[in-house]
């Protein structure tokens, strides 16, 4: 099987990861989970069982072919599409990736499958895994997150627990807060108790800012995330929004580059600007003209425009 969309992305400006090299193993929207705030749409294959989409060898050599041509990257990120501890030859992948070259290899993953020895043992090599968990309640994750069927709330935390005491790398916690969802003092009573047990070395805070697939999927202000935070203790921060520190401002970006983005996630001209140093002028132009080809869409957002392409 090959990847239509092509399996490297970016970079693109993280909050976390600085310029992140997008590597997406998975076929568009496979995925053990179908969250309300997913920016992707509605999963189209909710599944537990890991597969071997496509060849390793192709994978690793469109990041060879990247990094030959100049291309630079502060992580090579494995995520993308869906949930990438859904392929099976994702230690295959991290392995050449940090044969390759010295750029640190984070994985981000929904955590559901991290309670399978074989998942932990594929990543033990990573640098950084960023795991999610939004409640330590079975109603509101069943809500939140709509997962497959076979996965359970207590085998998730305790499988999250269980990597992070082996791992000798960085786990960052994301917990993604929706207002009225899992806010409540209960909540963060369990979440709590359940960032105890699992010990990462962060916990970041996260909102929904993009276009979701629910309008159920309301974000919570920032001081209420700050509070949080506080209730969470040392180790919680909020990830504030990534701010680019500088855009070329005479060049301009080409269309597939601004496709092969948009087709991933929603973004605002800055976070195309960041992404493609390119001026955030010649972009919008850019972005007028393929609007009006229909390659490209706009969505308003909490006041924001944001750019999605099919
Ligand atoms: S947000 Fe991530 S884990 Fe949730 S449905 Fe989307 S791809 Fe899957």
């Amino acid at each position: 099987m090959s990847k239509e969309r092509g399996f490297v992305y970016g970079p693109v400006p993280s909050r976390r990861l600085g310029l992140s090299l997008g590597i997406d193993v998975v076929p568009f929207k496979v995925c053990s989970y179908d969250c309300l705030y997913c920016q992707l749409g509605r999963t189209k294959k909710k599944t537990i069982e890991r597969q071997s989409f496509f060849n390793p060898k192709e994978v690793l050599s469109e990041v060879r072919s990247y990094c030959e041509k100049g291309g630079r990257a502060d992580y090579f990120t494995v995520s993308g599409s869906g949930e990438p501890t859904l392929y099976s030859d994702i230690e295959e992948v991290v392995e050449g990736l940090k044969a390759m070259s010295d750029i640190p290899v984070a994985v981000i993953t929904n955590g559901s499958l991290l309670w399978q020895k074989e998942v932990q043992d594929a990543l033990l090599s990573c640098d950084l895994i960023v795991p999610s968990l939004d409640s330590a309640s079975e109603a509101s994750f069943r809500y939140i997150n709509e997962p497959a069927l076979g996965l359970e709330l207590p085998r998730i935390i305790s499988g999250l627990a269980d990597f992070c005491s082996k791992f000798k790398g960085r786990v960052w916690l994301e917990i993604m807060l929706l207002d009225g969802v899992n806010t409540s003092p209960e909540e963060l009573e369990g979440l709590k108790e359940a960032i105890e047990q699992i010990n990462p070395e962060r916990v970041q805070l996260n909102t929904p800012v993009r276009p979701t697939r629910s309008g159920l999927a309301k974000p919570v202000d920032i001081d209420t995330l700050r509070s949080i935070a506080a209730v969470f203790g040392d180790k919680a921060e909020v990830i504030a929004a990534f701010k680019p520190k500088a855009c070329a401002q005479g060049s301009e970006a080409d269309d597939k580059s601004i496709l092969g983005l948009l087709k991933r996630r929603p973004c605002r001209v800055w976070d195309l600007a960041a992404a493609l140093s390119v001026s955030p002028l010649l972009l919008e132009k850019s972005l007028e003209r393929l609007e009006r080809q229909g390659c490209v869409h706009h969505v308003r957002k909490d006041g924001e425009l944001f750019f999605t392409a099919d």
